[in-house]
């Protein structure tokens, strides 16, 4: 009876293992609706498309250009390299 409380944990697919995972251990990734840059969303409020991914997925995602995939258009490499690289230091 009742509701599982695990199951109404939010899930979320990160971009480079393409595995689901708790929204709260993955990262989220927008562009900003404003000057059209790809912003790390810490908070996970920011508007407008999001995707998300693990810390540890960053080289994947890098690598497997997930992340222009996942916002459906080109996205500078370089770009996304400066925005992602931050969090493999961790
Ligand atoms: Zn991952």
């Amino acid at each position: 009876m009742g509701l599982d409380c695990a199951a109404v944990t939010p899930q979320r697919l990160c971009i480079g293992c393409r595995r689901s995972d708790a929204k709260s251990a993955l990262v989220r990734l927008v562009i900003n609706p404003v000057d059209a840059t790809l912003q790390l969303d810490w908070a996970q409020r920011l508007p407008g498309r999001g995707c998300y991914l693990h810390p540890q997925c960053v080289s994947v995602v890098i690598r497997n250009h997930g992340v222009g995939r996942a916002f459906r258009r080109s996205i500078d490499p370089a770009q996304v390299a400066a925005v992602l690289n931050p969090l493999k230091a961790d």
